[in-house]
């Protein structure tokens, strides 16, 4: 058995032992869903690596429906914006049933773009052109959150579109308060097509993986939708993407996800992976039984709650030494003491207010010369960098001198005989020649 076999066990487990769940039924208000086979059952993740790992019937293919519906809205947010989007549809929890008329009463606006008021918007929202039509815009959006090529289902389709009046009705309802950019009856049209496309669970967990992975694709590593707009789509899935039991399941599960009629369901662990489960049976509220139990149970057994200890970090600072603890160089000759910190890791707004902390723990007098090392830091954010930076600045304007030790010279210093001032930090590639500088001893 190989070692990462270890994660296909853990699914595998939790296969058998969910399986023997029997309740809930077919979905059958769309007849051709009403043959799926209720037995059928697959758990699917893929990793922030593009690992993909999988139990059970994960390359039986079945139609999106709703879960198709957080990656339009990912969709229409790239295209046109959250403040232009956010116009047309709400962001509200609706605490109704998907196919309720949840239109806010004075605009027509629906709640959110995972109910399917909002969801018709949505689609419709996607610029249709001649060049590019509506529909292929969706199909290809949805086949590059997968990393392949997905189709319709041309069968369940037609089946929804011959008895889809019900969303036929909302989507005139909406035009007659005003939200609907174009006619109702072709936007139920694309609508239901997009429902109809087609995906196993593999491929829905790697939907879930490319919006876990901040809008990049970890198969294919193409960027399918900007970080912010991941970022977006995933906190509406938080609170409206489990019908009218979204509220019940960020409090018991805590992870972004979204349910579909035809018995998919995806989660969505963020910066960790993308999970999927498909078993056609549904509770009462159109999730999947056995998915629902089943993405429960992982998220309680790895400690996935959002709310649950976000991201604590590891240590970041591994070495303060204030000048005391340093032994002076030279025999006998006291040398001007400088302090050291030493840091490790990813440098974020976290790690980057432990590390500026330090230096001030390593300067007590507040006068000291310090050499900061960040040989073993693995990368600076944004964040870090203005953070740093300033802090950096700041003792070397006090009159310190101040000397980084980084050969990628991350926070873009000059060099020690390069411009820039006395007041202005200086890097080095060694801890030693900062050291030697900020003694005075080597060149600056
Ligand atoms: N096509 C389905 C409908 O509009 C999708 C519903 C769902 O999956 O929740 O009724």
């Amino acid at each position: 058995m190989s070692a990462a076999e270890a994660v296909t066990e853990a699914l595998r487990e939790l296969h058998a032992r969910f399986a023997p769940l029997g309740e809930g039924s077919v979905a059958e208000y769309i007849p051709q869903l009403a043959r799926s086979d209720p037995g059928a059952f697959g758990l699917a993740l893929v990793s922030m690596d593009g690992h993909r790992y999988g139990a059970g019937d994960t390359t039986v293919p079945f139609t999106l429906q709703s879960v198709s519906k957080p990656f339009v809205y990912a969709l229409a947010l790239s295209l046109l914006g959250l403040d232009e989007v956010g116009r047309w549809v709400n962001a509200e929890p609706s605490g109704e049933a998907y196919n309720a008329i949840s239109l806010e009463p004075d605009t027509g606006r629906p709640d959110n773009a995972m109910v399917n008021a909002g969801a018709i918007i949505t689609t419709a929202l996607i610029p249709d052109t001649s060049g590019a039509p509506r529909f292929e815009r969706v199909l290809d959006c949805l086949s590059r959150f997968a990393g392949r090529e997905l189709d319709v289902d041309e069968q369940v389709y037609a089946s929804e579109a011959a008895t889809g009046d019900r969303n036929r009705a909302l989507a005139y309802l909406i035009r007659s308060t005003g939200p609907l950019p174009v006619d109702p009856v072709a936007a139920v049209d694309t609508y239901f097509r997009q429902c109809a496309v087609r995906a196993t669970a593999t491929d829905l967990a790697a939907m879930a993986a490319t919006l876990a992975h901040g809008g990049v694709n970890p198969l294919t590593g193409e960027a399918v939708v900007p970080g912010p707009v991941a970022a977006q789509t995933l906190a509406v899935m938080a609170t409206c993407g489990m019908y009218d039991g979204s509220g019940d399941w960020l409090l018991r599960v805590g992870l972004p996800a979204k349910s579909g009629v035809s018995g998919g369901l995806i989660a969505v662990s963020p910066a960790r992976f993308g999970l999927a489960a498909y078993s056609p049976r549904l509770d009462p509220t159109g999730t999947s039984v056995r998915g629902r139990a089943a993405v429960g149970a992982l998220s309680e057994e790895l400690g996935l709650h959002l709310m649950h200890n976000p991201a604590l970090a590891g240590s970041t600072v591994t070495l303060i030494a204030t000048p005391d603890e340093l032994p002076t160089a030279g025999a006998g000759v006291p040398r001007e003491r400088v302090a050291v910190v030493a840091a490790q890791g990813a440098l974020d707004f976290t790690a980057a207010e432990r590390v500026l902390y330090a230096l001030d723990e390593a300067r007590p007098g507040g006068t000291e010369p310090v050499v900061l090392d960040l040989t073993e830091v693995t990368g600076v954010d944004r964040v870090a960098f203005t953070m740093l930076s300033g802090g950096l600045g700041r003792i070397a304007a006090s009159g310190a001198r101040t000397a980084v030790v980084d050969r990628a010279d991350r926070l873009a210093l000059p060099g020690p005989g390069e411009p820039g001032g006395p007041a202005v930090p200086r890097g080095f590639a060694t801890r030693a020649r900062a050291l030697a500088w900020c003694t005075g001893d080597g060149p600056g």
